[in-house]
């Protein structure tokens, strides 16, 4: 079996395009064009690549974005102050400050400000608390982009045995939850598991989001599983994933690539969450 490689390039292409409809629709019906303001402090050159990628899709779909630059040597006081004012304002539906920030600020008490409903990065703890109890309004875009995956690769998921190995609170706690929401049975695996290939071997959804460069080898990978591989490993042979690709692919149905899997469609999905954010605000 040669497994279907999934897109994640043309998924988050097809996710952009319909937030784009819903974002022409609320600014035609309801007069509401979607805001984003994105916090950048300091001038690490990765995390400025990730700003700029995000005003790109916000451009894209027809979201307005604001940046706010902030120098390195911001004090906490000044930076708090920046998101209770942006949580204050009306043409701002979502906010985020991106991570990692310099080392003498405490990124704790920043994310706590966000106001949760304008937390389109889906980190809030308010957020994770409405994964767990199955109303993932605004969940974290990379676990949100990993259903996705799924889904459009046409994956069955209820009853499905789902592994994620990697028990991060921003990766592998709210993939298993969604998965759980999803009606998969869910094996959630770290670095102290035993037996952990004859777990994966278990898997019909196996997602790995574990930092560790191809440790998924081909064997571990039960025959017609989906594999969703998030890790992003930079060496000196480029660029890999979690899981051994090449001999993944031979045995499973369908298999994300990196790059070009689940790296796309984190973005995507914070377009989709600002959309959504703006959407509450006329619930009330
Ligand atoms: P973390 O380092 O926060 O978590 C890694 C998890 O993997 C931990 O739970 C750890 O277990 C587990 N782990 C480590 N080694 C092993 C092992 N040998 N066997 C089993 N489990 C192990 O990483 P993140 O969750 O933040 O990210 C995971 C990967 O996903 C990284 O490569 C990251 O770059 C990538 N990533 C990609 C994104 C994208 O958009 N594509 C977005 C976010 C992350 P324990 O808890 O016991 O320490």
């Amino acid at each position: 079996m040669t497994a279907q490689v999934i897109d994640g390039k043309k998924i988050a292409a097809e996710i952009k395009t319909e937030v784009a409809r819903g974002v022409a629709r609320l600014k035609e019906e309801r007069g509401l064009t979607p805001g984003l303001a994105v916090v950048l402090v300091g001038e690490d050159p990765g995390s400025q690549i990730y700003v700029r990628n995000k005003e790109n899709a916000c451009a894209e779909v027809g979201i307005k974005s604001f940046k706010y630059v902030l120098p390195a040597d911001t004090t906490q006081e000044r930076l708090m102050d920046l998101v209770d004012e942006l949580n204050c304002r009306e043409d701002v539906h979502g906010l985020l400050v991106q991570m990692p920030l310099p080392k003498h600020l405490d990124p704790t008490p920043v994310l706590l400000a966000i106001d949760p409903n304008m937390d389109v990065d889906g980190f809030h703890p308010v957020n994770l608390g409405r994964v767990v109890v199955g109303n993932a309004v605004l969940p974290s875009c990379t676990p949100a982009g990993c259903i996705e995956l799924i889904k459009r690769s046409g994956a069955g998921m209820e009853g499905a045995n789902a592994v994620v190995v990697g028990r991060s609170n921003t990766v592998g706690k709210p993939v298993a939850m969604l998965l759980l929401s999803e009606n998969c049975t869910v094996t959630i695996a770290h670095s102290k598991t035993r037996d952990l290939p004859d777990i994966c071997r278990r898997a019909d959804i196996l997602v790995a989001a574990v930092g560790v460069d191809r440790m998924i080898k081909g064997d571990w990978i039960k025959d017609g599983a989906t594999v969703i591989d998030v890790g992003m490993n930079r060496t000196d042979e480029g660029l890999f994933g979690d899981v051994d690709f090449e001999a993944a692919s031979k045995r499973a149905r369908a298999i994300t690539p990196v790059p070009g899997g689940v790296g796309p469609m984190t973005v995507a999905m914070l377009m989709r969450n600002t959309l959504t954010a703006a959407e509450m605000t006329l619930q009330g």
